[in-house]
């Protein structure tokens, strides 16, 4: 697989396949892909999530040990299903809280009424991903329960016994509160990640109505300042109806304050019908956004490929600019 066959796995998203095949499977709790029976394909050090669904243009089948994918009979990849930790492979991935109440119209999580994790049960977890031998990093994220400052409340609480008990990169993805880049960092966390979901102005005024962009790119600023270069980055949904020169310029304000942008193609939830217009990107101009952010990154000096928790080393979902291009 390279770039392109993963720019075009990613663009279509899913497989046709016999689930039996996964041992371990997937089904993410956060965000917009969640509640989907999804499963990890890597293939020629290029890794990709793919979810499992009978409509499928692809079809996925074992042949000699080995997953071979077809579009029309002709075949696009071959390659081996990885074992997820926690959620990814390599990583104990928690979402500390599975509700969520703000409501972004392309998010389903808050229409899924998950579960809220104790401190306890998430300990247990990351202790028993650690006796594995795997974990490589720990990352943390959550939906709103409550509050934005709830959330951050917990988080600050679960790092600090994490830091006293493992000696591994801690990565954490909340929304930003006033001080919360401050208290994670005091806390032991390595990483940071604040949600754009979106940098056009227009769209995130109506996709998500209880957030604010301001705030967010303030915190990421701050966060940057804090943590340090190439250690703050940044969901930025491709595909909600921005063009390509408002996703252009919103890379470039992005980079320009340090963050590393995490360009997601953007998902299709029934639970979201006709709350959203959504336009899941093609191969092609996954490609060409993921060009344009590597030039970005080269010129402001930041790299995609050192960050060691959450999505950037996964790269499952995405492109990473330095990894897969
Ligand atoms: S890229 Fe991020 S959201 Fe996707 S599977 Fe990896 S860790 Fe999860």
């Amino acid at each position: 697989m390279n770039a392109e066959t993963k720019a075009q796995l990613i663009s279509i998203g899913s497989v046709n396949m016999d689930p039996s095949l996964i041992h371990r499977l997937t089904i993410p709790t956060a965000g917009p892909g969640a509640g989907n029976l999804a499963f990890f394909f890597n293939s020629g050090g290029h890794r990709v999530r793919l979810a499992v669904k009978s409509g499928s243009p692809l079809l996925a089948e074992m042949e000699n040990g080995e997953l071979v994918i077809r579009k029309e009979d002709i075949e696009i990849a071959r390659g081996g299903i990885e074992d997820e930790l926690i959620h990814c492979p390599d990583q104990a991935f928690v979402t500390m809280c599975e509700k969520c109440i703000f409501d972004c119209t392309f998010c389903p999580v808050p229409k899924l009424s998950g579960k809220v994790k104790s401190m306890e049960q998430m300990l247990k977890m990351i202790s028993d991903a650690h006796l594995s031998g795997k974990m490589k990093a720990i990352s943390i994220t959550s939906g709103v329960e409550e509050s934005p400052e709830h959330e951050v409340t917990r988080a600050e609480e679960l790092i600090y016994m994490l830091r006293e008990r493992y000696n591994v990169p801690i990565g954490v993805s909340v929304y930003p509160t006033e001080d919360s880049s401050r208290r994670l960092k005091v806390a032991g966390a390595d990483e940071l990640k604040y949600n754009v979901e979106t940098m056009d102005r227009e769209i995130h005024l109506r996709v998500c109505p209880d957030q604010k962009l301001e705030h967010v790119l303030n915190a990421l600023k701050e966060g940057v300042e804090i943590f340090g270069k190439n250690t703050v980055c940044s969901n930025f949904i491709i595909g909600l109806g921005e063009t390509d020169r408002s996703a252009e310029r919103g890379i470039e304000e992005l980079v320009s304050i340090g963050v590393v942008p995490i360009l997601r193609a953007a998902a299709k939830h029934p639970l979201r019908e006709g709350e959203v217009i959504i336009e899941r990107p093609s191969a092609q101009r996954l490609l060409h956004l993921n060009h344009y952010l590597r030039q970005k990154l080269d010129e402001y000096g930041l790299r995609a490929d050192t960050f060691e928790t959450m999505c950037l080393p996964c790269t499952g979902c995405d492109i990473n600019p330095h990894i897969d291009l």
